[in-house]
């Protein structure tokens, strides 16, 4: 049991003043449970003597006598500097503004001494050193220290004493709570030991052992959660469901295209999870633009011709409005009875809205999260979509499912997720791939262009839109701001490129901090092609589908991750036309945003682009995990950890098998460990209703 001792204000420790605990309080560390999660970001060996013959190797940590003092240079400006030996050899201290340790460090005086020592002027210097008086119990030697992150006014030696004050406090309130016999399979150490020694290591031994310790307990207290949705989510079985499939076919014919395969697979999928006895719960993966949202209107035909509603829900009012529209012209002439939900939706109109859901006179519902509120009643909920879920927290999500009677949910996503994480973020959804655009589809030619030849990046833009077509342009910020530098702004280029440079043209401007009517009707004049240019911030990253625009500019294009100017690229090539990107980057460019785009045009498809993504940033940081703080994770990493993970995984679902029940009265201990993880944050809080 984690007492509530854990949750004690890190004030309430000796030798944490005001000053401490509020630059504490600025790296979110408030209570002895944060303190403790503040992990070493790397540890110093002082534990192994490295002689001074021996500096070479790394950092010297040696039993040092003093020999001698000299200064260099003269008056006000003079340097002491202290000459010192060890068994192997000699060196010098340069204590530059540090003049007063010649009262410390007296001749004939021995001392431990740490330092990273340069051969230069024929003698071993160095300038930076810590040093401890020799004694029988040292308190920065003889052991492996930690070196913790910092900020503000902390420094490491306030650090280690308050952690180490919390850990002799406390760490006996905290108790394992891995069933024995994991304990044993795993030859674990116990939890307070792991504890002290991921802060305060005995050996680098036993500080594997608590790396391997906590990072488990983590990820199996995640995977507990997890499990136990899922179980929620798939059990009890209901009834057998048989769905009638005219206006699916109706639709299919009137299309004026024919489905790619893939998608004809996907439909086949879901139809066959929709009649089965457990809920559906199905991940759908493609690249913008491979026809995921057209898949999820046909499937939710099916439900609504045999009599049940289907709600679809999308990350911004932006895009929900889009999907309206869109379904709108697809659906309502099938006789489907469609309606809007946001938050911007008036009390008039929203009263009777509600009131027609309850009663069973809405098949359909897309909006944003609003759909989730308290006050959204169905009548027959039996299918659930959710439009580029990453946007979403699990509870959302799980909100959702709560208004039906065990419906089928459908996830999609156009950020390529690995298999490992998709079953750590959803259980044992399955999952379901379009791979293949549709045909005729012409692969987006993209060119790079520095920031001095925009022109001709203009001109070619103007070219395209004298032969009919459309263009955006994105922009890092949406205002000038002190903090931007010189970065170029929607709303300033909003203007200059109307006034200089398309002056013949209209061009339209869309960003967040807009009023939503002004958003809604700049969106109508690009789509009905009354505006030519749309100038905007990456507001526009997500799902917009104006198939006649077939041009992105991007300026600054390395204040972009890669997945963004990938689903920003994603906006064009959605028509027959030929499409183009064009990436505009500053001069001062970094190896890594070289390489990214470099990478932007050399590769088209989404899953490529994902995998150059990780080798550039490397495991720990991949997009739509720490990135967006989505899993901020204490000890573990996903990608690092996949192993343990896995152990986890397996562990706990065995667990639930047997004990659905497993800890779910000590969901303290869950707390503490999701406590600063975004989408498990409401969920711990309201378990009651949740689990
Ligand atoms: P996604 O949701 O995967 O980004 P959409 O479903 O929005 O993709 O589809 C993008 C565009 O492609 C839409 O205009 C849609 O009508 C069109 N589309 C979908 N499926 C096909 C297909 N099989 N053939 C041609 N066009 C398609
Ligand atoms: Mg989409």
């Amino acid at each position: 049991m984690y007492a509530d001792e854990l949750k004690q204000k890190v004030s309430q420790l000796k030798g944490i003043g005001r000053e401490t605990s509020k630059a504490l309080a600025g790296i979110d560390i408030n209570n002895i449970a944060d303190l403790l999660k503040h992990i070493p970001r790397a540890y110093e060996n002082r534990k192994d003597r490295v002689s001074l013959s021996e500096y070479r190797k790394g950092a010297v940590n040696t039993i040092a006598e003093i020999t001698d003092h000299d200064y260099i240079g003269f008056g006000s400006k003079k340097t002491l500097k202290v000459h010192l030996k060890d068994e192997t050899g000699t060196a010098t201290l340069l204590c530059f503004g540090r003049n007063f340790l010649s009262q410390k460090l007296i001749p004939g005086k021995r001392f431990y001494l740490y330092a990273v020592f340069e051969y230069k002027y024929q003698e071993l210097q160095t300038s930076s050193f810590e040093v401890e008086e020799l004694s029988g119990n040292p308190v920065n030697f003889n052991k492996i220290i930690p070196i913790y992150p910092l900020s503000g006014k902390l420094n490491q030696g306030v650090l280690r004493r308050a952690i180490s004050e919390a850990i002799d406090e406390l760490a006996r309130y905290t108790q394992d709570q891995l069933p024995e016999y994991l304990k044993q399979k795993y030859n674990f150490i116990n939890r307070n030991r792991a504890l002290r020694n991921i802060h305060f290591p005995e050996s680098l031994t036993t500080l594997k052992e608590a790396e391997r310790l906590l990072r488990y307990e983590e990820l199996f207290y995640l995977q507990l959660t997890v499990g136990r949705k899922t179980k929620q989510t798939r059990n009890p079985p209901r009834p057998q469901r048989k769905h009638q499939y005219n206006l699916q076919q109706k639709l299919i014919t009137i299309l004026p295209f024919s489905l790619t395969p893939d998608q004809i697979k996907v439909l086949d999928e879901i139809k066959t999870d929709m009649e089965s006895q457990s809920p559906m719960a199905r991940l759908l993966q493609g690249d913008v633009g491979s026809g995921k949202t057209l898949v999820a209107f046909i499937a939710a035909l099916g439900i609504i011709e045999s009599g049940g509603q289907a709600a679809f829900m999308a990350p911004t009012e932006l895009l929900a409005r889009q999907h309206a529209e869109n379904a709108a012209k697809l659906l309502e002439p099938l006789g489907v009875r469609l309606a809007f939900l946001s938050g911007n939706v008036k009390n008039s109109q929203r009263k009777p809205l509600l009131a027609a859901l309850k009663n069973g006179e809405i098949d359909l519902i897309i909006g944003t999260h609003a759909l989730f509120t308290g006050n959204v009643e169905f009548k027959n909920l039996q299918f659930v979509i959710v439009d580029e879920q990453h946007k979403f927290g699990v509870l959302q999500r799980l909100a959702l499912l709560d208004k039906g009677n065990t419906p089928d949910l459908l996830l999609m996503t156009a950020t390529p997720i690995p298999r490992t994480l998709t079953l750590t973020l959803f259980g044992d959804m399955d999952v379901s791939i379009i791979r293949t655009m549709p045909v005729g589809r012409k692969p987006i030619v993209t060119h790079l262009a520095a920031m001095d030849n925009e022109t001709k990046v203009y001109q070619a833009v103007r070219a395209e839109i004298e032969r009919g077509h459309q263009a955006y342009f994105v922009y890092p910020r949406i205002e000038e701001s002190d903090t931007s530098g010189n970065l170029k702004n929607a709303e300033g280029m909003y203007e200059y490129l109307q006034k200089k440079i398309f002056p013949d043209f209209r061009v339209g401007l869309i960003h967040s901090k807009l009023p939503e009517e002004e958003k809604i009707r700049t969106m109508d004049n690009f789509s009905s092609g009354s505006t030519n240019i749309l100038v905007s911030t990456s507001v526009v990253e997500v799902g917009v589908d104006i198939p006649n625009a077939t041009c992105m500019v991007i300026e600054h294009a390395e204040h972009f991750g890669l997945s963004g100017l990938h689903q920003l690229r994603g906006r064009v090539g959605r028509g027959p036309a030929q499409s183009y990107a064009f990436l505009v980057y500053t001069k001062e460019l970094s190896d890594i945003g070289k390489m990214r785009l470099k990478t932007m045009m050399n590769f088209n498809d989404g899953f490529s682009i994902s995998e150059e993504d990780l080798k550039l940033r490397g495991p720990g940081e991949l997009a739509g995990s720490r990135q967006s703080g989505f899993l901020n994770l204490t000890y573990a990493d996903l990608i690092r950890d996949i192993r343990i993970l896995e152990d986890a995984r397996h562990d706990t679902f065995d667990i639930l098998e047997k004990d659905p029940g497993f800890l779910r009265q000590e969901n303290r201990v869950i707390r503490e460990v999701f406590d600063k993880c975004a989408p498990f944050k409401g969920a711990v809080e309201n378990e009651e209703s949740i689990f």
